[in-house]
């Protein structure tokens, strides 16, 4: 499935999730719609650790995903070598967010830890679902 962008309010759930976790992290994993980045699935216990996110993800069964999303305390966005390992098993679109967590401060990566171009999308959603 090749992913066209991700839903505005696909990504606004994602920053205000972080914003409301920092500076504990959270990560979760993406899944589409038609090409189109729509739902989060959090994985649970992440709101209330602290730099075990990634780790977390690791745990996981496999659930079909297109990426992962995580946050990081710092306005660093920079994937970490254990970034970078989740990335290569999680799917092919990878976003880390950083305080202050607004529209700027959030970047896409491919499995190899590469930033790539991820339209955001204005396009009707029922809801965005909390799996
Ligand atoms: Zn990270």
């Amino acid at each position: 499935m090749r992913i066209i962008g991700i839903a505005r309010e696909a990504l606004e759930f994602i920053l205000g999730v972080s914003r409301s976790t920092a500076p504990n992290e959270f990560a979760g994993l993406l899944q589409e719609t038609d090409g189109v980045i729509t739902d989060i699935m959090i994985l649970p216990g992440t709101e209330s650790s602290n730099r075990n996110a990634v780790i977390k993800l690791f745990m996981m069964p496999n659930i079909k995903s297109v990426g992962s999303v995580h946050s990081h305390p710092t306005s660093n966005v920079t994937p970490s070598k254990a970034d970078i390992r989740l990335f290569g098993k999680t799917g092919s679109h990878h976003i880390i967010v950083g305080a202050p967590y607004d529209k700027n401060s959030w970047k896409c990566y491919n499995s190899d830890g590469n930033v790539q171009n991820l339209p955001v999308l204005d396009i009707e959603l029922d809801d965005v679902e909390i799996l």
